[in-house]
């Protein structure tokens, strides 16, 4: 790419420092350093007032060396080409991580979700799929939720896609409704992740679960489901903050209840069971794990010498800068970095990818089991690596990656 943004930019930079290490062939660190397809679409609408506008959607395949693009599809007006291929080389590395057959794609489109009503989103989303139709396919790209998307659009994607085809293709999108070859356990599954690497870490470094102190940022999918998942394992949820504001209660924050609140009011601002919390002040608590599951770029060098926690669980992708992360990992945190801690989810949609291929359904313990093994194999791999490059969890989840990566490119040889 001869020229990038900033996102893309703290994603090269983290590669550089791992790549070096593993003493990278530069043509390998040339091929891996480059997004394999780039798509850009105008998506016309006709909007409920009856006035037409035209959305920019990008879909970025940034690697298939290990099987077909995997990647979610993102509705949010910030949405950019730079954004979208960062996005799509972390899913390339997450994927080689938890040791899954997919490459790393991702999509998003330029649009502001919480204005339009529910026919508009289905007819963007449908005339998106139109637009990429060619370029997508169980074989080549599978597309699945991010932020501001969901089930529902899973389901139109599915059904436009499976129009074009001739044929009902279940398995061309993940993260669908369990009744049209959705996966039992896929909505909770990457804050099951999130849980499942913490609880290791935590292991690893000798503090006790039961009882631990944790703040998240961000109550949507992830969030949400952090909060739940590790409350269940008895660690004391005391700090939730959202896009709107935040709750703190020192005591622990009933999060089912919250949760309640949260589907009834679209946000965890006002909920009655603890004192109101500054959406910032979520970075500095004294807490022992702390979980940002919103957005990128949260943690910056500006906040990141507040950090007290002794874990930071990247649920969100990209929410720390580089530099912020050397601040912090020069301060003793605990870093488990996004393309480890979030794979919960991606590796569920592999699951469902599995079964949408067979035709043939899992219980949902069978799905959790698998997943909790794969995870554990995962964090294992990269503490691993750290260990034996004396190296940051990050550095070392890179190395993994880029060393899988790096050896298949290889062994498939030149094709020119
Ligand atoms: P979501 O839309 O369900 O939730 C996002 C949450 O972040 C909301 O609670 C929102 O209020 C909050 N938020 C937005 N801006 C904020 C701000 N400035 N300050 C504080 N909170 C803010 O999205 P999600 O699916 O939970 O995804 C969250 C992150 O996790 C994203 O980075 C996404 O790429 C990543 N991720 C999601 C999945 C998945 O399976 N959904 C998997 C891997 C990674």
């Amino acid at each position: 790419m001869a020229e990038h943004g900033p996102i893309f930019g703290a994603m090269l930079q983290e590669f550089d420092g791992a790549a070096r290490i593993l003493n990278l062939d530069l043509g390998i660190w040339r091929i891996l350093t480059h997004p394999k397809r780039q798509i850009v679409v105008s998506c016309p609408v006709q909007m409920d007032n009856g006035e037409i506008e035209v959305f920019t959607g990008y879909r970025v395949q940034y690697n298939i060396t290990l099987g077909p693009a995997k990647g979610g599809l993102r509705y949010h007006p910030d949405v950019s080409l730079d954004e979208v291929t960062a996005l799509a080389a972390w899913m390339t590395w997450k994927c080689a991580i938890a040791q899954i057959p997919f490459g790393g794609g991702k999509g998003g489109i330029i649009c502001d979700p919480t204005r339009m009503s529910k026919r508009e989103l289905e007819a963007l989303t449908r005339r998106y799929v139109a637009e990429i139709v060619d370029a997508i396919g169980p074989e080549k790209d599978v597309p699945a939720p991010d932020v501001n998307t969901n089930a529902q659009i899973m389901a139109w994607f599915m059904d436009t896609y499976s129009m074009h085809v001739g044929h009902t293709s279940t398995a061309v999108v993940t993260g669908k409704p369990v009744e049209m070859g959705g996966s039992l356990g896929r909505q909770e599954a990457t804050g099951r992740g999130v849980m499942i690497v913490t609880r290791e870490a935590a292991k690893h470094l000798g503090i006790d679960i039961a009882g631990a102190t944790v703040a998240v940022q961000g109550f949507g999918n992830v969030g949400s489901v952090s909060a739940a998942q590790l409350s269940q394992v008895g660690a004391r949820v005391v700090a939730v903050t959202d896009y709107k504001g935040g709750v703190y209660n020192a005591k622990g924050l009933d999060i089912a209840a919250l949760q309640q609140w949260a589907t009834e009011h679209r946000t965890v601002d006002g909920f009655p069971g603890g004192e109101p919390l500054a959406g910032e002040a979520i970075f500095g608590l004294d807490v022992d794990i702390l979980v940002p599951a919103a957005l990128e770029n949260q943690i910056t060098d500006e906040n990141a010498g507040q950090v007290r926690a002794k874990i930071l669980t990247e649920g969100a992708n990209g929410p720390t800068t580089p530099e912020a992360h050397r601040i912090m990992h020069a301060n003793g945190v605990f870093v488990i970095p996004d393309i480890l801690a979030n794979s919960g989810g991606v590796t569920t949609s592999y699951f469902e990818w599995v079964q949408d291929r067979h035709g043939y359904f899992w219980e949902e313990a069978e799905v959790n089991a698998k997943l909790e093994q794969k995870m554990c194999a995962a964090f294992t791999a990269v503490l691993k690596t750290a260990v034996k490059y004396g190296v940051d969890m990050r550095t070392a989840a890179y190395i993994v990656a880029i060393d899988r990566v790096g050896t298949v490119t290889k062994m498939r040889g030149m094709y020119a």
